[in-house]
C-alpha cells in the first residue's frame, strides 16, 4: 500500500475484444433551480461485442442515468449531456457514430433507439401501452425499424413471443398487457426489445419486480437469447447475484463514476475498491467463499450536487487517508484487466 501524492493518469477499462460501444468522459447533469445534480461525472466504459457487462452500485449512483443517456432519453430540461462521447459502432456499416452529439428526437437517433440499441426496464407496464394488444405493439416496433408489411411484422411478433418461451404465444398476440402476469410482461418486453435484432440490449433492473423463481427464468432466458441473437448486453442491477449470473465483466459505479472494473470472477473474488468490498460484504452472494457476516456500508450515497474535491467515497470509507479528502483518484489498471480508482493502489 502506498500513499503517493501525485494523481494517477486516467485509463479507460481494458477492451478484451472489439468494442461495440465506447463511452468516454460522459457527463450528464440535471440543472435544477437551486443546484446542479452531477448524475454522471466523467464515465469511461467499453462494451465488447457479444459480451455482457454488469453495471452495479447502490440506488442513486447513476446507473439508470447511464442507460437513459445511452438511449438519449434524458428529459431536457432539466437534464443534459454536457460533455463526453458515446461512440457506437453501427450495425450495418461498422462506422462509428457519437450518439451523444445526435438530436435525441432526430431521425438518426430514432432509428438507433430500438433498431440498434434496445432497453428493457424494471417495470414493463411503464413501457407497454395498456390500450394496444401485445401483437400490435411488437408488430409496430418491427414496422418502424424494418421495411416490412403488417402481416410479416405480426409473424415476427409471434416468432419473438415463441422465442421468449411465453405460454400460448398465439393467444398472447391478441391480449392486452393487463391480462398477463409480471413475468409474462417482462418476457413480452424482451421480445419487443429483441424484435428488431438490436446489437445492444440494455436491461435496467429487469428482474427486480419479479419473484425469485421467475427472476431466475428471465435471466436464463436472456443468457440463451444472447447466445442466439449475438447481442451485447449491459445489465444494470443493484443485485450482485443477478450480475454474477449474467455478466462477463462488471463495472462498479459510485456517485456518477466508475470506481472498479474487472472480469466478473476476478471482481467477486478479488475486489479492490473499498466500496466494492462493502457492497460484497453487505449482501449474500452465491458461491462467494469466506462470506460469514453481512455488514452494511455505513451512511448513504450523497446527492451529487456539489463538486467533490477528493474521493467521493471518503466520508463512508473505513480506509480513508488524508490524500483521499484532498485529491480525486483516477481509474487506472492496477492488475492486468483490473482497474480501480483508489489511492490505496497508487504505486502498485
Ligand atoms: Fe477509500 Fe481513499 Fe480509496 Fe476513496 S481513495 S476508496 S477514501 S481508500
Amino acid at each position: 500500500m502506498s500513499t503517493a501524492q501525485t494523481p494517477a493518469t486516467p485509463t479507460t477499462p481494458t477492451i478484451p475484444t472489439t468494442p461495440i460501444l465506447e463511452i468516454k468522459n460522459l457527463k450528464t447533469y440535471f440543472f435544477l433551480e437551486k443546484s446542479t445534480v452531477r448524475a454522471l461525472d466523467g464515465v469511461d466504459l467499453s462494451l465488447a461485442r457479444q459480451s455482457t457487462l454488469g453495471l452495479v452500485g447502490e440506488s442513486g449512483c447513476g446507473k439508470s442515468v447511464m442507460a437513459m443517456s445511452v438511449m438519449r432519453l434524458i428529459q431536457s430540461p432539466p437534464g443534459k449531456i454536457v460533455e463526453g462521447q458515446i461512440n457506437l459502432h453501427r450495425k450495418e456499416t461498422d462506422k462509428i457514430i457519437d450518439i451523444a452529439k445526435l438530436d435525441p428526437r432526430g431521425q438518426e437517433m430514432r432509428s438507433i433507439r430500438g433498431g440498434e440499441i434496445a432497453i428493457v426496464f424494471q417495470e414493463p407496464m411503464m413501457s407497454l401501452n395498456p390500450l394496444y394488444t401485445i401483437g400490435d405493439q411488437i408488430a409496430e416496433a418491427v414496422q418502424i425499424h424494418q421495411k416490412v408489411g403488417r402481416k410479416e411484422a405480426l409473424a415476427r411478433a409471434l416468432e419473438m413471443l415463441t422465442k421468449v418461451q411465453i405460454s400460448a404465444p398465439k393467444q398472447r398476440l391478441y391480449e392486452y398487457p393487463h391480462q398477463l402476469s409480471g413475468g409474462m410482461r417482462q418476457r413480452v418486453m424482451i421480445a419487443l426489445a429483441l424484435s428488431c435484432n438490436p446489437s445492444i440490449l440494455i436491461a435496467d433492473e429487469p428482474t427486480t419486480a419479479l419473484d425469485v423463481t421467475v427472476q431466475s427464468q428471465i435471466l436464463d432466458l436472456m443468457n440463451q437469447l444472447q447466445a442466439d441473437f449475438g447481442a451485447s448486453i449491459i445489465i444494470i442491477s443493484h443485485n450482485l447475484g443477478v450480475v454474477s449470473q449474467m455478466a462477463k465483466q462488471v463495472a462498479v459505479m459510485y456517485l456518477g463514476k466508475i470506481v472498479e472494473f474487472a472480469e466478473t470472477r476476478e471482481l467477486f473474488h478479488n475486489p479492490l475498491h473499498p466500496y466494492t468490498v462493502g457492497l460484497l460484504n453487505s449482501v449474500p452472494v452465491l458461491g462467494r467463499k469466506g462470506q460469514k457476516v453481512l455488514v452494511p456500508i455505513k451512511g448513504m450515497v450523497p446527492t451529487p450536487t456539489e463538486k467533490i474535491r477528493g474521493c467521493a467515497f471518503a466520508p463512508r470509507c473505513p480506509q480513508a487517508m488524508k490524500i483521499c479528502h484532498e485529491q480525486q483518484p483516477a481509474l487506472r489498471e492496477v492488475q492486468p484487466g483490473h482497474q480501480t480508482a483508489c489511492w490505496l493502489y497508487e504505486g502498485t
